[in-house]
């Protein structure tokens, strides 16, 4: 599956510390997610719940609940936070792409 739609919009936390890790093949993790879900990431708003700003950066998510499963979605610089460990709520319908290199790029 390299993408879904967000349809619990609360319990989601930063992946965090995701800078130091590598790209993947696609060169960016904004061209992996604007590869597999067919979309130009800049002309996204930002995915977090009340924010309005056009989207800037591919962010690492997880919902605890799935497994600590990694997503990638388009946030703006200023909601992309990979040090805070609370927990925020993304707008239903934001697309979130697989993260998982092994099961989409590599
Ligand atoms: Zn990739
Ligand atoms: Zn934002």
């Amino acid at each position: 599956m390299y993408t879904i739609t967000v349809t619990n919009q609360n319990g989601w936390k930063n992946k965090g510390n995701t800078s130091s890790r590598s790209n993947c093949k696609c060169g960016s993790w904004k061209n992996h997610w604007e590869f597999f879900s067919n979309k130009n990431l800049s002309l996204q708003k930002c995915s977090l719940l009340g924010c309005s700003n056009p989207a800037e950066q591919a962010a690492h998510v997880f919902r605890s609940e799935e497994g600590m499963y990694e997503w990638l979605v388009p946030l703006c610089r200023s909601c992309n936070h990979p040090t805070n460990e609370e927990y925020f709520s993304l707008k239903i319908g934001a697309v979130l792409v697989n993260a998982n290199k092994a099961e989409t790029c590599e």
